[in-house]
């Protein structure tokens, strides 16, 4: 409540004043990212800098996932360039492409090159696809296994690839050639037996989306299929990447007020600003 969050607040103002490190963590990593973020608009960039020396870069990436990537340039100004990098080879790929995007081409050039090759890599290859497709929504974090592997080995790899996949729900099943043949569900992998194969329990039918697919196509599947994630395949169904349910979200404020602005145009009504509706 109101109360118990201006007692944190004050702790956390506390902490900062007296430079003491492990309350300040203490106190800020008990929160929610979300509302991390909230803290981080609210202070002077002095103050954030201050912070920046108190938190990894993994835990400021998940700080600034939660920051509107329009208003993200000047957190990342702010930063020690090394220290700006590693945050975005922590954040979510999709995330830091979106971010990216947002950024001049001197400071993405020159944020590559800092980053360790895996990450940038990643990030380089997404930055390919164009705006509004799935390929630039979708995120390369997603887990694989094989038809072959028993339940059992497949679990021993899940429980590998989970701290860094952006969603354990699903795994995909891909052949030799990476080509997508099958998924599978944690509900079913949990309540399989050890020793069957993946191929027994795989669903066959696999619905996957097109990376060149229009973003608004791939929000209505995911609405009509009511999956949480859904595949992004080549034209040979190479499985190349997935798109989570809570980018979809997103998608769909972008799409619809992209569709009031229209809308507006055509009317001939001044745009509203963003609180016309509250
Ligand atoms: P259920 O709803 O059947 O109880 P669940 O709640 O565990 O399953 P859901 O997210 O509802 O999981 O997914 C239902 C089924 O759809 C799972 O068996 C899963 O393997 C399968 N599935 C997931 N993604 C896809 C996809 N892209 N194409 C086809 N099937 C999929
Ligand atoms: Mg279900």
């Amino acid at each position: 409540d109101d109360h118990e969050r201006k007692e944190v607040w004050a702790n956390i103002k506390d902490a900062l004043f007296n430079e003491h490190i492990d309350q300040f963590r203490a106190e800020f990593l008990e929160m929610h990212p979300y509302d991390q973020a909230r803290i981080f608009e609210d202070l002077d960039a002095d103050v954030r800098m201050q912070i920046y020396t108190y938190l990894s870069p993994e835990e400021v990436a998940d700080v600034m996932e939660h920051i509107d990537y329009e208003e993200i340039e000047p957190f990342f100004s702010e930063m020690d360039p090394r220290f700006a990098a590693q945050v975005f080879a922590e954040m979510s790929a999709d995330d830091a492409v979106d971010i990216f995007n947002e950024l001049d081409k001197d400071k993405v050039a020159s944020f590559l090159t800092i980053m360790d090759d895996e990450a940038a890599d990643e990030i380089k290859d997404l930055l390919h696809y164009e705006e509004k497709t799935a390929g630039s929504i979708m995120t390369t974090e997603f887990v694989v296994v094989r038809a072959g592997m028993t339940i059992k080995e497949a679990m021993v790899h899940l429980r590998t690839e989970a701290p860094d996949a952006e969603t354990i729900y699903y795994t995909y099943v891909i052949d030799e050639d990476k080509r997508l043949v099958g998924v599978i569900s944690l509900r079913d992998l949990i309540i399989s037996e050890e020793d069957w194969l993946i191929s027994d329990v795989m669903n066959e039918r696999v619905v996957s989306v097109s990376v060149g697919e229009d973003q608004e196509e791939v929000a209505r599947m995911v609405r009509d299929y009511d999956f949480l994630a859904l595949p992004v395949v080549d034209f040979q169904d190479h499985l190349l990447g997935i798109i989570t349910v809570d980018d979809i979200m997103d998608v769909m404020e972008e799409e619809a007020s992209d569709d009031y602005s229209k809308l507006a145009a055509i009317s001939d009504v001044d745009s509203p600003d963003d609180n016309a509706f509250a």
